[in-house]
């Protein structure tokens, strides 16, 4: 996070790093190192300067790599380019051909130098692609207003923003109003209003007007700052394709030194052997996966999508079953009381409404929400309860003025021992029961519809390769399946507790399926966890789904789940032509025109740079090839 003052900066521009920002000490002396070097060898090569003086400067030369080299290959049981440079250079040197040796030292040098400077590079543009957090924030004190560093804001300090300003800390608007673009965050372009009570994030902007922000989160725990350090650490959650790449490059070395000791035998030619070794480093394997794997996050990022660790880009690709919960993620737009039916004389269609949406103002429940909603349209007068308690899949239990009032599903009533003397249905509403004191007095019915853009998701993902989508509710059978056959969702089980969510995977899994699982609230968070890749709706979700997930959607949009899915899946064939083309081919071809005596060590140090560049280019170009839904 460079930006220095809270100016509005585009948000999705990248300001690609200077090139001498990246410049450390160390790399100066690496620099220097490698002029050194060069300068010697081509003094040597017009007979300047003696043979012991190249030796002295090969030895500078090496000694960074032989060091990195060793290091790695016994504290880190890690093979890199350093060790097959070195022994290359060692070969060639005490085989007589020295100025070879030097030249191909001085050249991956340079190439290595290169390389790691555009990575870094990279690193820092696709950090900024996603956008920056004010180092400043305008507080509201008792004398007036002061501009404080972001590391001294304190939470429930009110904060100004004015138009064009970033937004610098998580919190709720407190006066004024705005429209914020929070694109950074979201992917949404367009502007949100947002007045007295809204919920505003750091790194989004304030097109126009101005609030004032009641701090809730500042710096490290910000929702922003989380994005920033998940593609920070994007590198170090490692895919099961990177494990396999480092397994491959330990078995390589034994092999290619037992290969290249045979090839010596046979044909006693030292700069055979130099550009055999060249060949068989396995540099890029390293580099192959973890550029790629920053891109995606940050692409995703950038859609709105958090993705905790690369590891779920390849199990979400994989995936052949993703399994949906119903309320709240399929549905849940904007879902609405339609009918309320006493089956009492002595309470009012009010009155029921009233004793529901009493007990489940505490709840965060989709259809509680919908329910107290309901009250207020109607203008009903809710009192507080006195005891609640939410029964996850269930509904909530409260007593409101004494009275012991449950809301829910059947199951919720009859643990409670209450007779369910008749059953309620209308085709695609869902019914919520309502019971006072023990007796079933009536039932509320919700039409909750379905989310826009539902059964386009559900079709795309179909065409992505996912063979079967299911939904898992906690809903009656009859709505679910009204629901599902809406959307072409063709497996359904209905009346589920959280616990028959975990062993509906746990099923799919034992049949050697791969399982991505979709959902909002307490209850899945279970089968969150259980599935390959866990995926949290979390603009209206919970907090305990946001924590099982490993991808969470910024806003509750379906097609994320889509764009998400693409995401993976191009990442990972990134990841493939990276290791196939990128180092099998090139190294296959290198080493048969080795062999058939083509190619000389200084045209394989050269020849060599190419995989490198093609492994940089092809995955940076994740940020910017099209992809469906993204
Ligand atoms: P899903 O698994 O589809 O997300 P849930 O398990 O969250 O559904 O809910 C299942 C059922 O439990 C709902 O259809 C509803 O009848 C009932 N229910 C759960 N919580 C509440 C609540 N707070 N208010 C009313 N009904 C609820
Ligand atoms: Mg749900």
């Amino acid at each position: 996070m460079a930006t220095v003052s809270a100016a509005a900066n585009p948000p999705l521009e990248a300001e690609g790093a200077s090139i001498l920002g990246l410049m450390t000490h160390e790399r100066w002396i690496e620099v220097g190192r490698i002029i050194l070097t060069g300068a010697v060898s081509f003094l040597y090569w017009q007979n300047l300067v003696p043979l012991y003086v190249l030796w002295a400067a090969v030895a500078i030369g090496l000694y960074p790599l032989m060091k990195t080299g060793l290091i790695d290959l016994f504290a880190e049981r890690k093979i890199g380019t350093e060790i097959f440079v070195t022994i290359a250079t060692l070969v060639a040197v005490f085989g007589g051909e020295t100025v070879a040796g030097a030249v191909l030292m001085v050249i991956i040098l340079i190439a290595e130098f290169i390389a790691e400077l555009n990575t870094d590079r990279a690193r820092a543009s696709i950090k900024s692609l996603i956008g920056s957090v004010p180092q400043t924030a305008l507080v509201r004190e008792d004398g007036g207003e002061r501009t404080v560093p972001i590391a001294e804001v304190r939470t429930g300090q009110i904060v100004l923003v004015r138009t064009g300003e970033k937004i610098p800390v998580d919190g709720v608007v407190t006066g004024g109003s705005a429209a914020v673009n929070q694109a950074p965050l979201t992917g949404e372009s367009v502007p949100q209003d947002k007045a007295e009570g809204a919920q505003v994030f750091a790194g989004t902007i304030v097109e126009s007007g101005a609030i004032d922000v009641l701090t809730d989160k500042v710096g490290g725990d910000t929702i922003f700052s989380r994005i920033i350090a998940l593609v920070e650490n994007a590198e170090s959650e490692r895919a099961p394709v990177q494990k396999l790449a480092d397994k491959i490059a330990t078995w390589l070395i034994p092999i290619v030194l037992i290969f290249l000791i045979g090839v010596f035998l046979v044909t006693r030619d030292v700069s055979k052997v130099v550009t055999l070794l060249i060949f068989t480093s396995p540099a890029e394997l390293g580099l192959a996966t973890p550029l790629v794997m920053i891109a995606a996050i940050a692409r995703a990022a950038r859609n709105g999508i958090l993705i905790k660790g690369g590891l779920y880009l390849e199990l979400l690709a994989k995936a052949d079953v993703v399994v949906f919960d119903k309320t709240g993620t399929l549905t849940a737009n904007k879902p609405e009381v339609v009918q309320v039916q006493s089956f009492d004389p002595a309470f009012t269609e009010v009155d029921l409404l009233r004793l529901a949406a009493a007990a489940d103002r505490r709840s965060a429940h989709p259809l509680a929400k919908a329910v107290v909603d309901g009250a207020a349209r109607r203008s009903i007068d809710v009192p507080n309860p006195q005891g609640f308690e939410q029964l996850q899949a269930r509904g909530v239990k409260a007593t409101v003025n004494g009275e012991i009032v449950l809301v829910g599903n059947p199951a919720l009533l009859r643990d409670a021992g209450v007779t369910v003397d008749r059953t309620v249905e209308q085709t695609g509403r869902t019914p919520v029961h309502v019971a006072v004191d023990g007796k079933f007095v009536g039932v509320i019915f919700i039409a909750d519809t379905l989310r826009s853009g539902a059964r386009e998701a559900i079709a795309a993902l179909k065409e992505s390769g996912v063979k079967r989508v299911i939904m898992l509710t906690g809903d009656n059978a009859a709505t679910a399946k009204a629901i599902a056959g809406d959307l072409g969702i063709d497996e359904v089980k209905a009346d589920l507790m959280p616990e028959d969510k975990v062993a509906a995977i746990t099923e799919l899994q034992k049949q050697g399926l791969k399982v991505a699982m979709v959902g909002d609230g307490v209850n899945d968070a279970p089968a969150l966890a259980r599935a390959e890749v866990g995926i949290a709706m979390g603009g209206g979700g919970t907090q305990a789904a946001l924590e099982a997930a490993d991808i969470a959607l910024m806003t509750d949009d379906l097609n994320k789940i889509v764009a998400v899915r693409n995401i993976a899946r191009r990442s990972y064939r990134t990841i493939q032509e990276n290791l196939w083309v990128g180092v099998g081919v090139v190294h296959l071809l290198g080493i048969t025109a080795a062999l058939l005596g083509w190619i000389g060590p200084i045209q394989a140090a050269f020849i060599h740079l190419g995989p490198d560049v093609m492994v940089f280019l092809n995955s940076v170009k994740l940020l910017r090839v099209k992809i469906p839904g993204a």
